[in-house]
């Protein structure tokens, strides 16, 4: 199964589990992008649900290619750590939750940047481990799931990656979050069954109701576990925390594109 090899590497407890993208969900994107770019005398114009084409040249007034896209996506993914900054109430939303639920961060990064990643957020109070693969989302959040009778919710910005979720775990909570406002009005509606949330306050609100509502619906399973927890996986987790925070996908497959970008673009489409 995709994934496997990675998922071993997460200690997971049997409650439920949250399942999160990074950029413009967990970490700004756009506006610390923006920022990079002007510092290199670029643009980015809000004409559409893409990257590619809406860069512009200040010397030139000219969109930059796709393959120097890909090249400052590169660079800038590389000094993230400078720019990125924690979308608002994230981190204080994020450790009440994890009260309650596994939290794992799954990010379409390019994965040889997955160490500059796991150091930020660390340093953000952030501290919950880190999927880093371009490979469909959908069959990686089955994997980590592995159909365990917990509710589980996926938190994502691009509808492509929540459709995938979506076919592969249908009882999945998915929630469409984009933090910045200026592009989530350019980005294609969410399908039936993807709930729109502005920010995390509502995202949390959503994913305790989906909770609440696994819970009285009678899982006898997920209230056996939600009264008991299993503290033993809780204590292998804990004590070796380099296996558990940072996992980087082994293989990097060749794109045309950052994943993000790709996405924004193949969004567009
Ligand atoms: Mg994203």
């Amino acid at each position: 199964m995709p994934g496997r090899s990675i998922d071993d590497r997460i200690q997971l407890r049997e409650r439920p589990l949250i399942v999160s993208d990074v950029d413009e969900v967990v970490l700004e994107f756009i506006n610390p992008f923006k920022a990079f770019l002007d510092s290199c005398g670029h643009v980015l114009l809000p004409r559409s649900f893409r990257l590619t084409g809406n860069i512009i040249d200040r010397a030139n007034e000219q969109p930059l290619a796709e393959a120097e896209v890909k090249a400052l996506l590169d660079s800038f993914y590389g000094t993230q750590d400078r720019w990125q900054t924690p979308a608002a109430q994230v981190v204080e939303t994020l450790a009440a939750l994890s009260k309650e639920a596994d939290i794992v961060f799954l990010t379409a990064m390019p994965p040889h940047h997955a160490a500059v990643r796991r150091a930020l957020l660390d340093r953000l109070g952030l501290p919950y481990p880190l999927l880093a693969s371009e490979e469909p989302k959908g069959p990686i959040v089955q994997n980590l799931h592995g159909g365990r009778p917990v509710p589980l919710v996926f938190v994502d910005d691009i509808l492509r990656n929540l459709q995938s979720v979506q076919h592969h775990t249908p009882s999945c909570l998915l929630i469409n979050l984009m933090v910045n406002a200026e592009f989530r009005a350019l980005a294609p509606k969410p399908d039936a069954g993807i709930r729109a949330v502005a920010d995390w306050p509502e995202a949390a609100a959503t994913i305790r109701a989906h909770f609440e509502g696994q819970f009285s619906a009678g899982s006898h399973q997920f209230k056996s576990n939600r009264i008991s927890g299993l503290p033993s996986l809780r204590r292998a987790t804990m004590s070796n925390p380099a296996a558990s925070k940072t996992v980087v996908a082994p293989t990097q497959r060749a794109t045309d594109l950052d994943c993000l970008a790709r996405s924004i673009g193949q969004a567009s489409r």
